[in-house]
């Protein structure tokens, strides 16, 4: 379970845990965070792994540490990930040069071939032990819709739920299924401060339901994409936004 230590990630972890699975609670740094996603964990034999998925060599250990805390992967939820917030906001008019080409490479290097290179590792495993694994990307709607003010991110995003339906093909003849969620906007702490004042109306707006959605909301759908009962679902992109793109 990438980028387990909190917001999404650790809801997420937390329902496996909740369903008496083994979670390896991954992280780049936030230890802190980390350590109070583990210790909430009901259950035991869980395990904490930290590295930043952007360096090959840290990818490929996340994937070995994984193996042997867990006593093997069968289940792999790509979440972790470079995401918005201010400080990396690069719309084209706007941002130099400089910092267009610093924010593109952090987002492909973290968002995509971070997540490529633990899948491949972790998807290995699966195959050589025969199990029936799965593998979940959260991508999101910015995917489909744009992201203006971070368009890096927006295409990494993409390049996730396509890589997500390449894997899907690949993987089948192993019993293997992938798939991934879109969720439009997550209330997390890391986005809390959108949801005041006119913002916060804007985002509640743009649902029928006139509200975001929960970090719960996203776990329970990756719960079921998860699940043996999933197999059919292989290559399917998730919305999960209330209805908003239908708007
Ligand atoms: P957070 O920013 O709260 O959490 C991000 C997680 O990714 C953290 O665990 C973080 O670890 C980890 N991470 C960040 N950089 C790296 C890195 N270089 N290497 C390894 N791990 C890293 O995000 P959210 O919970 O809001 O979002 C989770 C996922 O859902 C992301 O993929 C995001 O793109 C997607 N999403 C979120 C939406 C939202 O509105 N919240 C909407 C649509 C999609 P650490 O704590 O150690 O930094």
């Amino acid at each position: 379970m990438t980028g387990a230590s909190r917001g999404i990630g650790r809801a997420i972890a937390r329902a496996f845990a909740e369903k008496g699975d083994r979670v390896a609670v991954h992280y780049a740094s936030n230890q802190e965070d980390a350590e109070r996603t583990f210790g909430g964990l009901p259950g035991s034999g869980h395990g904490l792994v930290r590295g930043d998925l952007s360096d090959p060599e840290v990818a490929q250990r996340i994937a070995e540490e994984a193996e042997d805390l867990v006593g093997g992967v069968d289940v792999l939820v790509n979440n972790a990930a470079f995401a918005p917030s201010p400080a990396s906001a690069h719309p084209v008019a706007e941002v130099s040069y400089a910092d267009w080409q610093r924010l593109w490479r952090r987002m492909v290097d973290v968002n995509v071939l971070g997540t490529a290179n633990v899948t491949y590792c972790v998807a290995r495993h699966m195959i050589d032990r025969g199990v029936p694994g799965r593998v979940v990307n959260i991508g999101s709607r910015g995917a489909f819709k744009g992201e203006p003010e971070f368009p890096a991110y927006g295409a990494s995003k993409a390049a996730l739920h396509s890589f997500g339906q390449s894997l899907a093909v690949a993987l089948a003849p192993h019993g293997i299924a992938v798939t991934s969620v879109a969720p439009g906007f997550t209330a997390t702490d890391r986005v809390a401060i959108k949801l005041e004042g006119e913002s916060g109306e804007a985002l509640r707006g743009q649902s029928p339901f006139g509200r975001v959605g929960t970090p719960e909301e996203v776990a329970a759908a990756v719960l079921y994409l998860a699940s043996a009962e999933a197999a059919w679902a292989s290559g399917a992109i998730l919305d999960l936004n209330g209805a908003s793109h239908l708007r």
